[in-house]
């Protein structure tokens, strides 16, 4: 495997610049917190990157013209966060056991394996996605990830 110890801060970096394009395009602001901390973890850089495209690109995907898309990270003494927030339609609450099954999908091109793809390789990295929808509302997207603990 590709695991090494990465910043994600960098991570969202490189996502934003190359997601920012595409955001753009359909006339969505793509916006992330200014002063994002420093947070380590272990993890292979292509596959996060992956999952944190996969995740922004259903968030752009779920907007109308003219809103925002928001890439947050924060953390606390043990884990790493970063939010991925739409003001989108939504996903009702007699849809969300679906979401990360394969081939599920509400689009008419859609393939339905961004999410299911996600969903194993966090858990491949000992963290957690979850979802937290309101019809209407927009959706948030967590990514969780254990940080990697300093020497003592
Ligand atoms: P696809 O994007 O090809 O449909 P995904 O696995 O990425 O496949 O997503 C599966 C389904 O989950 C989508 O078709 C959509 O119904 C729902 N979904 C995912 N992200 C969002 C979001 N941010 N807002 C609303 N629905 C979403
Ligand atoms: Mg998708």
């Amino acid at each position: 495997n590709h695991f090494g110890q990465h910043n994600l801060k960098d991570i969202i970096q490189d996502v934003f610049s190359l997601m920012e394009i595409q955001a753009n395009k359909n006339h969505i602001y793509l916006k992330k917190n200014e002063h994002s901390p420093d947070v380590f973890v272990h993890g292979d850089e292509a596959q996060l990157k992956q999952v944190l495209i996969n995740l922004v690109k259903n968030a752009i995907e779920a907007s109308e013209p003219n809103h925002n898309v928001e890439i947050q990270l924060c953390q606390d003494c043990i884990n790493g966060y970063i939010k991925v927030t739409d003001y989108g339609a939504g996903i009702p609450n007699h849809q969300l056991k679906n979401i990360g099954k394969s081939f599920y999908t509400t689009k008419k091109e859609g393939t339905g394996l961004g999410l299911m793809v996600s969903y194993r390789i966090i858990e491949h990295h000992q963290g957690q996605i979850k979802v937290n929808s309101k019809s209407e509302n927009g959706t948030t997207f967590t990514i969780c990830l254990p940080k990697v603990r300093e020497k003592e």
